[in-house]
């Protein structure tokens, strides 16, 4: 089975490591593929080829992640809600978008924290990109009753805010509010770009009155222990790193491309010593 992604820069993906464990457990011959496409290329050429090559499954990484749509057959009503899509599926020449971000996220908490996600959970997303637009949809398809957004830009969080259901409720914050409030949530998502290597020492906004035992999340993968998370631990939050999202939102492309269930449980740990190595 032909796989692969397409991104760029994507040299250092961990999606084929991911791939090629589940392909294995799975018993399936097959290759996942990394398709680095420079901006400037043609995406109607690039999905051209892909139908010829014969590939079953895609990932679809930055900057593409809204781009590529215009060029799909299709979206699954999710990923059309969000408006992004990081997994194709082909079949019968036909692409599909899906997006598995905001699942793969839950699915991952429910796995570090079991019972812990209901519907009375209050949250805040900080940030306002693509991968929180997955998040807070799927959040709010959940059922989640409460949930606030900071962000740098207050435009993309407020645009974020109208894709929620309509038992959600919805608050924009400013740095200062999230700040002040942030012991009322039950589960912080940090999903901003800022505390990324090499820039580690960064963090998006004060963690000093996050209550305890309370989920802080960040998606952030390297590093996994991110200052942020740092800081989370240190006012006695539980922490949910963002290689465990980046593992399950893998599982679920899988899972769509080939209808097999994978466990993923035994591989946060040998994931977590790749991303420790680098
Ligand atoms: P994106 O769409 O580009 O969004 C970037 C976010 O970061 C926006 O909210 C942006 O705010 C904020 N931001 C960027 N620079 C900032 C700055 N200097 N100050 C304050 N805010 C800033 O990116 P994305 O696709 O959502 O990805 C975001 C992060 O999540 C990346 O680190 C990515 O690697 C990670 N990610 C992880 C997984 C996983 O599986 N663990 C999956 C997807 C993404 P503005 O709106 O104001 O620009």
């Amino acid at each position: 089975m032909k796989l692969g992604l397409i991104g760029y820069p994507i040299k250092y993906s961990l999606s084929p490591w991911i791939h090629e464990q589940f392909l294995q457990a799975s018993g399936i011959e097959g290759e996942y593929e990394l398709f680095e496409i420079k901006p400037d290329t043609s995406l109607k050429k690039v999905i051209k080829d892909m139908k010829k090559s014969g590939v079953k499954g895609v990932n679809v990484t930055v900057p593409y992640k809204q781009q590529i749509i215009p060029y799909l057959d299709g979206l699954d009503p999710v990923a059309s809600s969000i408006g992004a899509v990081n997994t194709i599926m082909v079949a019968n020449g036909k692409m599909i978008g899906y997006n598995t971000d905001g699942v793969g996220y839950i699915k991952g908490l429910n796995d570090m924290y079991p019972d812990f996600l209901s519907r009375q959970t209050k949250c805040l997303i900080i940030g306002a990109g693509g991968a929180a637009r997955s998040i807070y949809v799927t959040l709010s398809k959940y059922g989640i009753k409460h949930m606030d957004i900071v962000n740098r830009t207050q435009e993309s969080a407020e645009d974020i805010a109208l894709l929620g259901e309509k038992h959600t409720a919805t608050n924009v914050l400013s740095w200062r509010e999230a700040e002040n409030k942030a012991g009322y949530y039950d589960i912080l998502i940090q999903t901003t770009s800022i505390g990324m290597k090499p820039k580690i020492n960064e963090m998006i906004m004060s963690l000093d009155n996050v209550k305890e035992g309370s989920v802080v999340s960040d998606i952030i993968y390297q590093p996994i222990h991110t200052t942020f998370l740092e800081h989370a631990k240190r006012n006695n939050a539980l922490i949910l790193p963002g290689h465990v999202m980046l593992l399950y939102q893998a599982k679920e492309a899988f899972e769509i491309w080939t209808n097999q269930k994978r466990n993923v449980t035994h591989l946060i740990e040998p994931l977590q010593h790749i991303l420790e190595g680098r």
